[in-house]
């Protein structure tokens, strides 16, 4: 079998998506009401041993990501999200006080963002714990933030900083975690989906995505759908003290943990320098894109892949 992306790619060459509704290939499909406003949908799953660890993640924080990840595609096209469905596929011998704490978690998130949950389904697993997330969403016509919309000389801009999360999960799965690395985990357990910085970015951004699976895989997916290359300087990464010190401690290149590691969740997107002067989103420049289509790491000397999961 090839790669995850191969196969989203064979997927969407067999299922064509009717004229004036954006399918496969962005953070969320987008298909219009007729009332000026479109409908945002966006859908992941989360399953155990591939995801997360049941041992190691608590479960009201497991819910909390569930929601978290899927609403993050929604803040990815500058949407407002509306409604979630949830599907759980459930091993044998779970406890019912972990459902409490993951629908605590999930609540928690549901309310935060205005968006409830509205349906589902349920089922026995043979495996392990599998959790699916439809996330619903809307937007004004034709204001939604694609992939497709980078041109040569925007900006490329991230929210927050880089590579927190990846490093919480490495610390967790190599049990190095310090009292000092707490807002590492914290972000790898609790991701806060940007939708106030995608709203702000309407009108603003030219492309944009949320970044789950690191910047090095994230981009090329904007520079895929944009047919354009692009230049990062590797220097102006926004890297935490936290991630810093905790890579100094282990020996671990924070770049690589910035760029490969994923789950950040925050906004990646690209601005023209004309609609630089309106950006009220705060942000870090990473670098350009270019015409020529390449992608250039500048001050690494070494290329960056990202994340993708192999089937
Ligand atoms: P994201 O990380 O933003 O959730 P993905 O990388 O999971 O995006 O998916 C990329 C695109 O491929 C999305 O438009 C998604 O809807 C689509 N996609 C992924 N898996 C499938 C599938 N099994 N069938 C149809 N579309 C899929
Ligand atoms: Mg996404």
């Amino acid at each position: 079998m090839k790669g995850e992306f191969e196969l989203i790619d064979a997927i969407r060459e067999r299922f064509r998506a009717p004229q004036g509704t954006l399918g496969i290939g962005d953070d969320c499909a987008v298909i219009p009401r007729g009332d000026g406003l479109v409908t945002l949908v966006s859908c992941d799953l989360l399953v155990e041993d591939v995801h997360f660890r049941l041992p190691q993640i608590p479960a009201s924080e497991l819910g909390w990501k569930s929601a978290a990840v899927n609403i993050s595609d929604v803040a990815a096209m500058g949407g407002t999200p509306t409604a979630m469905f949830l599907g759980l596929s459930i091993p044998e011998g779970m406890d019912e006080g972990w459902f409490d704490s993951f629908f605590d978690g999930f609540k928690a998130c549901s309310e935060r963002f205005g968006t409830a949950l509205l349906g589902g389904d349920t089922t026995a697993s043979q495996g392990g714990l599998g959790i699916s997330v439809t996330v619903l969403g809307q937007c004004p016509e034709g204001q939604e933030i694609r992939r497709d919309g980078a041109r040569p000389g925007d900006l490329i801009c991230v929210t927050g900083t880089l590579g927190d999360s990846a490093a919480g999960l490495r610390l967790l799965e190599e049990g190095l975690q310090l009292p000092q690395d707490a807002s590492l985990i914290n972000k790898h357990f609790h991701p806060v989906p940007r939708i106030s910085d995608g709203l702000a970015l309407r009108g603003i951004a030219s492309s944009m995505m949320d970044i789950s699976d690191g910047v090095a895989s994230d981009l090329r997916h904007i520079l895929k759908a944009s047919e354009a290359g692009a230049t990062v300087d590797v220097s102006a990464l926004p890297l935490s003290v936290e991630l810093r010190n905790c890579c100094s401690r282990n020996g671990w290149d924070p770049v690589g943990i910035a760029l490969e590691g994923g789950e950040d969740y925050e906004l990646l997107f690209t601005v023209g320098p004309e609609k630089e002067k309106d950006l009220r989103v705060p942000h870090t420049v990473i670098g350009r894109i270019d015409a020529e289509k390449h992608l250039e790491w500048r001050g690494a000397g070494r290329d960056f892949l990202g994340f993708r999961h192999s089937i």
